[in-house]
C-alpha cells in the first residue's frame, strides 16, 4: 500500500530571533524552539510538520519531542496516510494534550494530501476566499522606542495592524504606550492583547481607560478559567473582547458562544491541535456571529503556511493573521518565505501541499537534536 506511513523523522531546533520580544510572563525571548516533523510515505512522498510548544499549558518543544518519539509516531507508521481524520483519532486515543506535536503531525499528512493531487492544501479545504490575509505586527519589543519607530516605518510601507502586548508593565506604562501609539498613526488599526494578564477584579476598570485609544479588539484580559468574568467584561465594554487562551478547542467555542465570553476569536492549530478541529471552531463561531483571527504560538513557515492555506478558505476569518515571524522576527527560517509579508499583507503560498521547501542545510544547522 503505497500511501502508508513508512517513516517519520523529527528534530528539536532552535531559530534565532532579531530582536527581543517579551509577552506577558517577564521573560524576554531572543530565540524560538520548534520541533520539525517529516513524515515519509511508502510511495515516497514527504509531509513537513512543525510544532511550537505554548509553556503555559504545559508544552515544551522538548516535551513535542518526547510525545512524538515515543507515543504518536510508534501508533502512526504503517497507517493510510490518506486518512487523515482516522490517523488524528490515533493520535488522540495515544496520550491527551500535546496539542503542538498533533498539529505538527496533521499539517505533515494535509502536506502529503496535497503533493499527492498536485494542489495546494487551500483547495482541499474548498479553496481561497481571500489570496492575501491582513497581516497584524505584535509590539512587544522590552524597547518601545524601537518598536514605534518600527511601527511608523512599517505603517509608512502600508502595514495597518498593529497589536500591543499589555498587562505585563504597570498600567500607567501601558496607557502611555497605547497613547503614544495613537497619536503617532491615528488611522492604525490598534489592537491589545492582555495575555491573561489582568487581576480579575479590577479589570473593568482598567478596560474602560484602554477603550479611550479606540482598539478594534481586547484579547484574553483575564486568565482562563476565568471566564464567568470575561463574560462581564463582554458585555460591559463597547471594544469587542477576543478570546484566545479560553478558546482551544470547539467544546471550549461552543461553551464560550452559549455563555457570552467571546465576541471574537484567535485560531491557532497549536491549541486545537490540527486544521480539522480548528476548522470546526471556526464554524461554530461563524455560525454565532463570531469572527476569527489568526493567532500565533512562535510558528515559523511550515505551521503559518499550513494555518494560511486554512485560514484563506475561511469566510469568518475577517479579522487578519499575526504571522509575521518568518518575515520580520526570525533571523533565518528552515523554509524560504512563503508567506512573503509586504504592504500588511501575507500571501497564501501556492501549493503542492503546503508549498514550503526546506532547507536541509539550515535545518541541520539549527537543530539542537537532530534525527
Ligand atoms: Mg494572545
Amino acid at each position: 500500500m503505497g500511501d502508508r506511513i513508512e517513516r517519520i523523522a523529527t528534530w528539536l531546533i532552535d531559530s534565532p530571533i532579531r530582536s527581543a520580544r517579551s509577552h506577558g510572563s517577564g521573560h524576554v525571548k531572543r530565540s524560538v524552539r520548534r520541533v520539525i516533523v517529516a513524515i515519509h510515505t511508502a510511495d515516497g512522498l514527504l509531509g513537513w510538520g512543525e510544532a511550537a510548544p505554548w509553556a503555559p499549558f504545559g508544552n515544551t518543544a522538548e516535551t513535542a519531542l518526547a510525545a512524538l518519539r515515543h507515543v504518536l509516531v510508534p501508533v502512526l507508521v504503517g497507517g493510510d496516510a490518506r486518512r487523515i481524520a482516522s490517523r488524528m483519532a490515533d493520535c488522540a486515543g495515544a496520550i491527551a494534550g500535546h496539542s503542538d506535536a498533533k498539529a505538527a503531525v496533521e499539517m505533515a499528512l494535509w502536506d502529503i494530501a496535497g503533493k499527492r493531487v498536485g494542489a495546494p492544501v487551500s483547495d482541499l479545504f474548498g479553496g481561497l476566499v481571500r489570496e492575501t490575509i491582513p497581516l497584524s505586527f505584535s509590539i512587544a519589543d522590552p524597547d518601545f522606542a524601537a518598536d514605534l519607530a518600527r511601527a511608523r516605518q512599517m505603517y509608512a510601507g502600508g502595514h495597518r495592524i498593529f497589536k500591543v502586548k499589555t498587562g505585563f508593565l504597570d498600567q500607567a506604562e501601558d496607557m502611555r504606550r497605547l497613547e503614544a501609539l495613537r497619536d503617532a498613526l491615528p488611522w492604525m488599526d490598534l489592537r491589545v492583547d492582555y495575555n491573561q494578564g489582568l487581576a480579575p477584579h479590577d479589570a473593568l476598570r482598567v478596560l474602560r481607560a484602554v477603550e479611550r485609544v479606540a482598539p478594534t479588539f481586547i484579547e484574553q484580559p483575564v486568565p482562563r478559567g476565568q471566564e464567568a468574568v470575561m463574560a462581564r467584561l463582554a458585555a460591559a465594554l463597547d471594544t469587542p473582547v477576543l478570546a484566545d487562551e479560553s478558546v482551544t478547542s470547539p467544546e471550549e467555542m461552543l461553551r464560550a458562544v452559549r455563555e457570552g465570553y467571546a465576541d471574537s476569536v484567535s485560531i491557532k492549530l497549536m491549541k486545537s491541535g490540527g486544521l480539522l478541529a480548528a476548522r470546526a471552531i471556526d464554524a461554530i463561531a461563524a455560525a454565532a456571529g463570531v469572527p476569527s483571527y489568526g493567532g500565533t504560538l512562535w510558528e515559523g513557515g511550515i505551521a503559518l503556511a499550513a494555518a494560511a492555506h486554512l485560514l484563506g478558505s475561511l469566510p469568518n476569518c475577517t479579522l487578519g493573521c499575526e504571522f509575521y515571524m518568518p518575515s520580520y522576527a526570525l533571523v533565518q527560517d528552515i523554509v524560504p518565505d512563503v508567506l512573503r509579508a509586504g504592504g500588511g499583507v501575507i500571501h497564501v503560498p501556492a501549493g503542492p501541499g503546503l508549498g514550503v521547501t526546506v532547507d536541509m542545510d539550515v535545518l541541520a544547522a539549527q537543530a539542537v537534536v537532530g534525527d
